[in-house]
């Protein structure tokens, strides 16, 4: 736990310790898990998302912002810490904040850990942890003349796959983006930043874990997998009428669809959450705190391939709101992600361990 955050935590009231999120992403998940634990919970919102947590009667206090990034703001973080705040971050954390903004000006205990939401930012952090925990990754081309096979090409930032294309070989790649840079769809600046990463043949299967600090344990909670346009509704389009008319593939994520899987393949992936684990001890002490996600593709022959990591709650953990059938087998009904996130407040509070948990 970092210095600062420690002496922050001294000045709370424990007994009226309050839950807060940014108000997108997987806020109703994290206030609900907190209503059921018995916290009250605070919403640091914009006044036209308002209408969201009003309706579904959610947020017991809102602190209006123009952006995300007012978060930072003295006066903000003033409030957080006068209502005993411990913030749980998500995907607009890292979309709209920096991580370096994240570590070094964000003054409010956070659930996690904090280095770990920085190396999520990285492409090539992120594959050093997962290479590090033994996964198997798509094979990463440095240079597009070495493409051999299908590849997407990828771009940084959260564009939710927005401008990612396929290609299969250099001349492919070559005249693919001489195309993108005369539309204007890609930059130069961008090309030089794209990431060409063998494409998987297969199916998309997201794996939801909790590590907890407090029971020393790594639980998995669910799968989803994405809804994701124009990739799912391309299909809908006959081959002959997508060539005439040039559709795109793209991956704006527009929602998420629960999943169980092939009782064979838990092993593999409780395995992979374990090492995963592990790994992030060795490159960020104490490791990764609370909940994590692996973005995976499963080909026709069982094998995984794993392309993402997110070192914190994501959104597809909303399909769970309620419960999960792994959640169900772990907890019994009504636990989820948000909810797990709550239970690991209020027991590290009851044995006196919530610097383990915030940093
Ligand atoms: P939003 O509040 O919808 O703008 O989302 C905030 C960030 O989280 C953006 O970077 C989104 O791409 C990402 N995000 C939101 N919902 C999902 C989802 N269901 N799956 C994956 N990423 C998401
Ligand atoms: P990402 O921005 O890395 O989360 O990728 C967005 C989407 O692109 C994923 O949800 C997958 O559907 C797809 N995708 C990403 N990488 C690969 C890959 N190496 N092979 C196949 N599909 C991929």
């Amino acid at each position: 736990m970092t210095g600062g955050i420690s002496e922050i935590l001294e000045d709370y009231r424990l007994s009226e310790i309050r839950i807060g999120t940014i108000g997108s992403h997987s806020a109703l998940n994290i206030f609900k898990g907190a209503r059921d634990e018995g916290f009250e919970t605070v919403c640091i919102c914009r006044e036209k998302d308002a209408i969201i947590y009003e309706r579904f009667k959610i947020a017991d206090n809102y602190i209006f912002v123009e952006r995300f990034s007012d978060l930072l703001n003295g006066e903000v973080q003033e409030k957080l810490r006068k209502l005993n705040t411990i913030l749980i971050p998500h995907g607009s954390f890292n979309a709209y904040i920096s991580s370096e903004e994240l570590v070094e000006e964000l003054k409010v205990p956070l659930f996690g850990n904090r280095q770990l939401l920085a190396w999520e930012t990285s492409r090539e952090k992120q594959d050093e942890w997962l290479r590090k925990a033994g996964l198997t990754l798509p094979k990463v081309f440095r240079n597009p003349e070495e493409i051999d096979r299908l590849t997407v090409v990828k771009f940084p930032g959260a564009r939710g796959g927005k401008g990612y294309f396929l290609v299969n070989s250099p001349e492919d790649f070559h005249a693919k983006t001489e195309e993108m840079l005369k539309r204007g769809v890609i930059s130069r600046e961008d090309l030089e930043k794209a990431h060409l990463q063998e494409y998987v043949v297969g199916v998309n299967l997201y794996p939801q874990y909790f590590r907890s600090m407090v029971r020393g344990e790594v639980e998995l909670l669910g799968f989803d997998r994405r809804y994701e346009s124009t990739a799912d509704g391309i299909g809908r389009i006959p081959a002959n009428v997508q060539l005439e008319a040039k559709v795109n593939l793209t991956y704006t994520v527009v929602g998420n669809f629960p999943l169980t899987v092939r009782e064979s393949l838990l092993s593999d992936y409780l395995r992979m959450g374990d090492r995963v684990a592990e790994a992030s001890c060795e490159i960020a002490p104490p490791g990764i705190i609370g909940p994590f996600c692996l973005e995976t593709m499963v080909t026709e022959d069982l094998k995984i391939y794993c392309f993402e990591i997110s070192a914190r709650i994501v959104a597809g953990t909303n399909v769970g709101i309620g419960t999960s059938p792994y959640a169900y087998l772990l907890h019994g009904s009504e636990m989820y992600m948000g909810r797990r996130i709550a239970r690991e407040i209020k027991e590290a509070r009851e044995r006196n361990l919530l610097k383990k948990v915030l940093t």
